[in-house]
């Protein structure tokens, strides 16, 4: 770990005048956005920046950060303050990862404070540390070959497990193991039996410092440790132009890796990883969700010979605080996380790899609004180290950039290992019957690939049974008390849900207004179409994935898992059945119902009905045998979805954005979003009219003011909502308005019946 240089700090002193400094400007954990001034401790050296402290505050006292040292204040010396403390023994943030997150407070316009303690791990966020007692833990059994898990072809489960605990060398908590992958006991044992692993106790917690020395673990150390590794594939040309591509950038750099699901893109990330570790560098791979992790880690465990750790929210603090400290002090090399994990301190990073980078997880949508994928790209540049962006289906943003020639843009055209891609089919299902949802033309090819011994699998991003009740006689239908939204039917728990707030509400037997028993559902969810299918192929085993009957941990783990060994000729799934997972024996993708996407209120909805559309079709045909991808709509006309599904997704993002360009929308415009909520009707709006008003007082020039608006639900939980969007075609007008803007509207919003968020470059409007 690289702390301070006497260089830097004769640099920051000069900087600062002839005299040496003796004011100390601390970010405070509060929601202030300016830097406060201290003095040191009496009879000690400064502390260094990014050390931790604490200092009075208001009434009271409050962690904060040393930020910067100066020579004066402009505060009189009788009223300035001292510091109370200085805590750890150096510096918790490396000078990279505290620019970093100045960089993001500074661009998301959130307070500094508040950003540095949301981006440290939870014991950080304390001025003490709390003790707790030892709690049971596992850990790969040093005696054994840890590597080998030939003996596991048939048992996912232990190998998930094997992987998760092969990334926390210093010991896993049974409970986070639990937490990612549901009871696993016996499986723990089983793996314990073999003598793979052993069970330990984990101390309580520390608070330390990051090390002061990297220790870099040698490949040769680290491939004697772990055993042999499977052989790996020779890359196809294009995978090779795309590694050599990225090897050879010297210093920052920004690439797309552009290429169909199961096109090798993973392939591509683990030799250059191994690039990068061999130079003594560490890497940093984000993925969007947390689901993808355990199957990731497990893959580049099999490959990679280095010391992992895995950062998600799904680890218990004191694991995620070890990995932390892991990745500050250089003893981790591989730092495989979820967005915030953009945040770890890594001396040595040579290497950003963001997967899925079109996915919307990858911007934090409350709080500190930020987009991990853009802050790789930042996080980069300050690291000089290239940075690179994959996904079968990027977003239009990437994609302008690359095409800009601010990314450079590596394809891989062709699926590696000889699969074939997908062929798509066109439903229209305008004038034909349905049987609950299903045309005949998608039942007739079910059948053929059910007696083939194939899979079929078919999305509906609907759960429960119907997303409405009504009564057959007076019209009344199942709408939410708090929402303006329906309540969806879910028949097996017989209640009626609100999916906006969570309400819920015993299934009515007649009708609240009119006391007819002639109620009805109406339209259909996956509960409804997993019935229908199980009347029409009985005896033929049927999962259905959603979030409703995957609730108990490891749920999902286990029927995916059984999905890819072919327990289940039929899949019937929501979007949580769309990412990542390889399912081989796939030949038939039934879309059932694509047409909100095509119509949505948002501007970004054809992208991700595009993107949604494509990652789902490409779960099929991954092995020897090709799939086909049947789409029903009611619109088969549409120019993008036709362009879509002729021509691919590259053609359609080309036509997408010649749309966005004409029409003056991102990534041709930027964007800034005022959101405000409250219980009280109108009291959103009125603030954002004034917010609007203040605008136009500020000479907003180029900056284009639209609304206020209701958002297009207006009332979710019980509060009303409404959006105020500010938009230019140059990001710096647009950010110097804000910057003006913001200390006027927080003068002005005292209310507290009234909450506002600013969102820059928001992903989703309300
Ligand atoms: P993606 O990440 O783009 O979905 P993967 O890297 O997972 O693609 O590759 C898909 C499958 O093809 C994997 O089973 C992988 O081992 C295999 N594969 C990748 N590259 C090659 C190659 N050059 N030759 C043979 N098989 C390959
Ligand atoms: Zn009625
Ligand atoms: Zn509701």
């Amino acid at each position: 770990m690289e702390l301070m240089s006497d260089q830097d700090r004769q640099r920051l002193v000069s900087a600062a005048g002839a005299s040496s400094p003796t004011v100390v400007q601390v970010a405070v954990a509060a929601p202030v956005s300016d830097l406060f001034d201290y003095r040191p401790l009496a009879e000690q050296p400064l502390p260094e920046i990014g050390r931790r402290v604490l200092v009075p505050f208001g009434r009271g006292r409050r962690l904060g950060l040393v930020a910067a040292w100066q020579q004066d204040s402009r505060i009189a010396a009788t009223r300035l303050k001292t510091i109370l403390a200085y805590l750890d023994e150096g510096p918790v943030l490396q000078p990279e990862t505290f620019e970093l997150i100045r960089w993001a407070a500074c661009y998301y316009q959130y307070p500094l404070g508040e950003a540095i303690f949301s981006a440290l791990p939870v014991h950080l966020r304390r001025a003490t540390t709390t003790t707790s007692k030892p709690r049971k833990g596992w850990r790969l059994n040093s005696t054994a070959k840890a590597a080998d898990d030939s003996g596991l072809a048939r048992a996912p489960r232990q190998r998930a497990l094997l992987a998760l605990i092969r990334a926390q060398p210093e010991g896993i908590l049974e409970t986070s193991l639990r937490e990612q992958l549901g009871d696993c006991r016996s499986a723990l044992q089983a793996l314990q039996a073999k003598g793979l692993i052993a069970s330990c106790l984990m101390p309580a917690a520390p608070a330390t410092a990051i090390a002061a020395t990297s220790v870099p673990a040698t490949a040769a150390a680290t491939t004697a440790a772990l055993g042999g590794s499977p052989r790996p594939p020779v890359l196809n040309a294009e995978q090779r132009t795309a590694v050599e591509a990225i090897e050879h950038s010297a210093g920052f750099g920004c690439f797309l890796l552009d290429g169909v699901t199961g096109s090798g893109k993973t392939e591509v990330y683990i030799r250059l990883i191994n690039r990068a570790l061999e130079r003594d560098r560490q890497v940093l791979v984000l993925v969007p969700e947390i689901g993808l992790t355990p199957q990731l880690a497990e893959r580049f465990a099999h490959r990679i010979s280095a010391v992992q750790a895995v950062l998600h929210s799904g680890l218990g603090e004191r694991e995620r605080e070890i990995a932390w400290h892991r990745a500050a002090s250089g003893q981790a090399r591989l730092v495989l996380g979820t967005r915030s994990a953009i945040f770890t301190p890594l001396p040595d990073l040579g290497l950003l790899i963001v997967d899925e980078e079109h996915d919307v997880s990858l911007k934090q949508q409350d709080g500190f609004r930020y987009s991990a994928r853009d802050l790789a790209v930042r996080r980069a540049q300050l690291s000089r180290c290239p940075v690179l962006l994959g996904s079968a289906t990027p977003s239009l943003e990437t994609l302008s950039n690359a095409s800009r020639g601010r990314y450079q843009h590596l394809r891989l055209r062709q699926r590696a290992g000889g699969a074939q891609a997908p062929r798509f089919l066109l439903a229209d299902v305008r004038s034909q019957p349905l049987i609950t949802g299903l045309s005949h033309a998608l039942l007739t090819r079910m059948s053929a690939v059910i007696e083939a011994g194939n899979q079929v699998l078919l999305f509906l991003n609907r759960r429960g049974f119907a997303p409405v009740l009504t009564c057959h006689d007076c019209g009344w239908i199942s709408v939410c008390q708090h929402c303006d939204a329906r309540m969806t039917l879910h028949r097996n728990q017989g209640q009626l849900v609100c999916h906006h707030c969570g309400d819920r509400r015993a299934l009515p037997i007649q009708c609240p207004y009119c006391e007819s028993p002639d109620l009805r559902p109406l339209g259909q969810g996956t509960e409804r179409v997993e019935d229908s299918l199980r009347q029409r192929f009985p005896g033929i085993p049927l999962a259905r994935i959603d979030r409703d009957n995957t609730r108990r941990k490891g749920e999902l783990e286990r029927l995916l898992n059984a999905a890819r060994d072919g327990d289940y000729p039929i899949l019937l799934g929501t979007q949580m059945l769309a990412k990542g997972h390889h399912l081989p024996g796939v030949t038939l993708v039934g879309i059932l119902d694509l047409d909100h996407g095509l119509y949505g209120s948002d501007f970004r909805a054809t992208e991700r009905m595009a993107q949604l559309l494509i990652q789902v079709a490409g779960r099929a045909g991954r092995a020897e045998r090709p799939g086909t991808v049947l789409v029903q709509t009611r619109h088969p006309d549409h120019p993008l979805l036709i362009r879509l599904l002729r021509q691919g997704y590259g053609a359609f993002a080309a036509a997408a954005l010649a749309e966005r360009a004409e029409a003056g929308l991102p990534p041709f415009s930027f964007q800034v979003l005022l959101r405000a909520d409250s219980r009280i009707e109108q009291l959103a709006l009125d603030f954002l009219h004034n917010a609007g008003a203040l605008v136009q007082t500020l000479e907003p020039g180029p900056v284009e003011i639209w609304g206020p608006a209701p958002a297009s639900m207006e009332r979710r939980a019980g509060r009303y909502r409404a959006q105020l969007l500010l938009q230019a075609r140059q990001r710096a007008p647009l950010h110097a308005l804000i910057g003006r803007l913001l200390p006027a509207l927080r003068r002005q919003s005292n209310s507290h019946r009234l909450r506002w968020s600013i969102d820059i470059d928001p992903q989703e409007s309300l």
